[in-house]
């Protein structure tokens, strides 16, 4: 059976990283939306709770409820009408008009729209948004080109400064700034806000230009499958459907058990893809096996997402979070 590992060590080196970038474990949430970017919601709370980590951030509540014990704060960035009242949770206002759909004793955090324009109040809503919410614990953006060698960030920051400025001057209570992704966190210099949201930065990625000076994060994910069956090839034979790879001289190879069916992508044959091994996937990944030249019981398909997000022309979040949740996890 197919599985994936988990590497510890490597977790905590990611994460003693960031933190001391950010100024401390308190000064990170870890962001565990989409089962972990495919890792495992309860594997990654745990470790991450028992590195020292206060703050999560999740899509839905139903994810919060299932990692509630392992956090002081967690934030939910999509909540649903009718979300119940919990001191640990903060909902995600994206919206004014999510305003009313929540209890008035929900600890709210308030998405603003600094220029990304996907979700968040537009700047001209603050002041109406300060005056509508009761417990406005939070106040967040998101900004839209972290990893853009451009004056991008900068300009969406200043404007962020600026939101900040009329919050302060709106409410008595002072609540809680956060910003920056992974990208903007490893650019900065600091964490400016009482908080950084890490997602893919945790699990040992980053997208930035090689131009910055980034630290050296490691992968925490790697994809094993085992050997179904084994087979020897004469000169000429075909593997797979439309046989699309031929064997060019007498070899031994097997199938093993992952396939697009598990998540992982299809290649469809054509120029190479290497697994996590450096050996070649022979023909179009079948629904639940490839093939590769070899007759070990288990084989790393992968180590490193960004090897197969380059070959697919995508992202590793995009390698990760498709990983079925079926896949057994194991830590290491
Ligand atoms: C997913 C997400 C993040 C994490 O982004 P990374 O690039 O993975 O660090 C941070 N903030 C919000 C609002 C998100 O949706």
């Amino acid at each position: 059976m197919s599985f994936i590992e988990i590497n510890k060590t490597d977790y905590f080196h990611n994460l003693e990283i960031l933190s001391t970038k950010a100024g401390g474990k308190q000064r990170i949430s870890v962001v565990l939306k989409d089962n972990a970017y495919g890792h495992s919601l309860l594997i990654m709370a745990k470790l991450s709770s028992e590195f020292g980590i206060k703050r999560a951030v999740v899509r839905f509540s139903e994810e919060a409820i299932k990692i509630e014990p392992f956090f002081e704060h967690i934030i939910i960035l999509s909540p649903k009408k009718g979300e119940k009242e919990n001191p640990k949770f903060s909902y995600v206002i994206n919206d004014l008009t999510q305003i009313p759909l929540l209890s008035q004793n929900c600890s709210i955090h308030l998405k603003v729209d600094t220029g990304m324009h996907r979700n968040g109040i537009d700047i001209s809503q603050v002041q109406k948004a300060c005056k509508l919410i009761k417990n406005l614990d939070g106040v967040l953006t998101h900004f839209r080109s972290a990893d853009k060698l451009s004056s991008e960030l900068f300009w969406q920051k200043k404007i962020w400064e600026d939101v900040k400025k009329e919050v302060l001057k709106l409410r008595e209570k002072r609540p809680l700034f956060h910003s920056a992704n992974s990208a903007a966190l490893l650019r900065d210099e600091k964490c400016y806000d009482d908080f950084a949201r890490c997602g893919i930065s945790t699990y040992g990625y980053h997208s930035l230009p090689s131009s910055f000076k980034t630290p050296k994060l490691k992968p925490i994910l790697s994809l094993w499958a085992e050997k179904i069956a084994t087979r020897s090839l004469n000169k000429g034979d075909r593997v797979g459907y439309s046989g699309e790879f031929e064997a060019t001289k007498k070899m031994m190879i097997s199938t093993y058990d992952i396939g697009y069916g598990d998540g992982f992508f299809r290649f469809d044959g054509e120029g190479e893809l290497l697994n996590g091994e450096k050996k070649p996937f022979l023909g179009k990944v079948s629904m639940d096996s490839c093939a590769f030249e070899s007759d070990k019981q288990k084989v790393s398909i992968f180590q490193d997402a960004s090897y197969v997000a380059n070959h697919f022309n995508t992202i590793s979040y995009d390698v990760l979070v498709k990983l079925s949740t079926s896949i057994p996890r194991v830590v290491v």
